[in-house]
């Protein structure tokens, strides 16, 4: 596994664990949005809700992103390669990406063949 591979897995993590406490945020503060409009008590505390909820909406956006963001892993064969419209490859040593003509890689300065 190449340090690339490793990043965008560290990535993929990092945007879970934004979808999950974003999703949590988000859930929590509407509960409390829910419940202190029930009892209809003050002002106060529907700021903080809101704040719960604009903040778990921001984090659960910014997971998403970095889901999108990780690179799908390379399988022998090239059936996961996506938008190769520009007859794009992807270097075998960094997995960073290639088109056609490159000899070497600009990301990692390894010898290609494209
Ligand atoms: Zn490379």
């Amino acid at each position: 596994m190449s340090n690339n591979d490793w990043q965008s897995e560290q990535t993929k993590e990092q945007g879970k664990k934004n979808i999950l406490w974003g999703a949590i945020w988000c859930g929590g503060g509407t509960v409390v949005t829910v419940v202190t409009y029930s009892i209809a008590s003050g002002g106060g505390t529907y700021l903080v809700a809101w704040g719960a909820i604009i903040f778990g909406a921001i984090q659960l956006i910014r997971g998403l992103m970095q889901l999108q963001d990780a690179k799908p892993p390379l399988t022998p064969g090239g059936e996961n390669k996506e938008d190769n419209q520009n007859a794009a490859d992807y270097c075998t040593y960094c997995s960073e990406r290639l088109y056609s003509g490159m000899v070497y890689c600009p990301h990692c300065g390894m010898k290609v063949n494209t």
